[in-house]
């Protein structure tokens, strides 16, 4: 399309589109192949960030988040690279690496009597496209001893897109004893019947959705909180930021929160310090 409309204004933007596409082409490349050298060198760390009780506020988790800590480029989000790493498959490497670093991590935790001993994952929807997820998670667990429900596993609502297969993977997760969340719900797949027919434990209300909850979509927020505590889900609001939505969730009874308020995604280490802060 983008072509079509540039041969339509003239030869010049037409070669503008080619020289852009091109561009992100070979962008992308670079990155792939810088990405392939990061898997290598383990150029990966996990940030953490708390997952906090409302009530008492005290933290009874934390999120795993990955960041590419480059050698000249510094820390890399996931936002700029998780996106090619799925287009290229580097996904399940860098997923492994994810998974086993996120493990050891409870295991260090664990024998060191320190909190947190629970931690949630981030699933990328490729990895359910594909043979070994389970296999794979099961095989960490048992290698770092884990108890696999302190293992809580974030999955996207797009990966309904493929009700059966999706469902037949989730009890296969769901059996090896680990918990399941859908994350940044209420962005994606819109029939909400998979909220009954699947075993889900927890629901994230995405963070767009606290962001603006002075406004039109506090409803929505006291109403998704209503819904899954009906159907018997936890529910985790995700980005708070202000004291203002703080309260607000508060005074809908929401269960547990995240967000910048009470800290952002910092290294393991700094990790216990949070909890005696808190
Ligand atoms: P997510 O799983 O929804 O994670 C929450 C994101 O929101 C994180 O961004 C976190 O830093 C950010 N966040 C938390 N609290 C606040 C807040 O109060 N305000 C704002 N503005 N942001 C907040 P991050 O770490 O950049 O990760 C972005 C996304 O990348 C994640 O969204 C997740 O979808 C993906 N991701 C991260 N780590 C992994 C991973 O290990 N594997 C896969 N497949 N995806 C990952
Ligand atoms: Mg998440
Ligand atoms: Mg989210
Ligand atoms: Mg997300």
């Amino acid at each position: 399309i983008a072509m079509y409309r540039a041969k339509e204004a003239g030869n010049n933007s037409v070669q503008f589109f080619k020289n852009e596409a091109h561009e992100t082409l070979s962008k992308n490349m670079k990155i792939e192949s810088a990405l392939r050298q990061a898997i290598e060198k383990k150029e990966f760390i996990l940030h953490y960030q708390p997952l906090v009780d409302l009530n008492n506020q005290t933290i009874i988790g934390v999120e795993g988040l990955i960041r590419w800590n480059h050698p000249t480029l510094g820390i890399i989000p996931p936002s700029e690279f998780i996106p090619i790493a799925e287009e290229t498959g580097l996904i399940i490497p860098i997923s492994e690496w994810v998974l086993d670093a996120a493990c050891q991590q409870i295991q260090q935790w664990q024998d060191s009597g320190l909190p947190p001993n629970n931690i949630a994952l981030n699933l990328s929807p490729y990895l359910f496209e594909i043979d070994g997820l389970v296999e794979t998670i099961q095989r960490m667990i048992q290698q770092y001893e884990i108890k696999p429900k302190l293992l809580e596993l974030e999955i996207t609502e797009s990966i309904m897109q493929d009700p059966d297969r999706a469902l037949f993977i989730l009890k296969e997760l769901k059996s090896l004893g680990v918990s399941l969340s859908i994350d940044d719900f209420g962005t994606g797949y819109s029939s909400l019947s998979y909220l009954r027919r699947f075993p889900i434990d927890t629901l994230k209300i995405d963070r767009s959705f606290i962001e603006d909850i002075k406004n039109d979509d506090g409803v929505l927020v006291e109403t998704i909180i209503m819904m899954a505590t009906n159907l018997g889900l936890n529910v985790i609001a995700e980005g708070i930021e202000t004291k203002e939505q703080l309260q607000f969730l508060m005074d809908v009874s929401c269960p547990i929160g995240q967000g910048y308020l009470f800290s952002r995604p910092i290294p393991g280490e700094d990790i216990p310090n949070l909890f005696q802060k808190l």
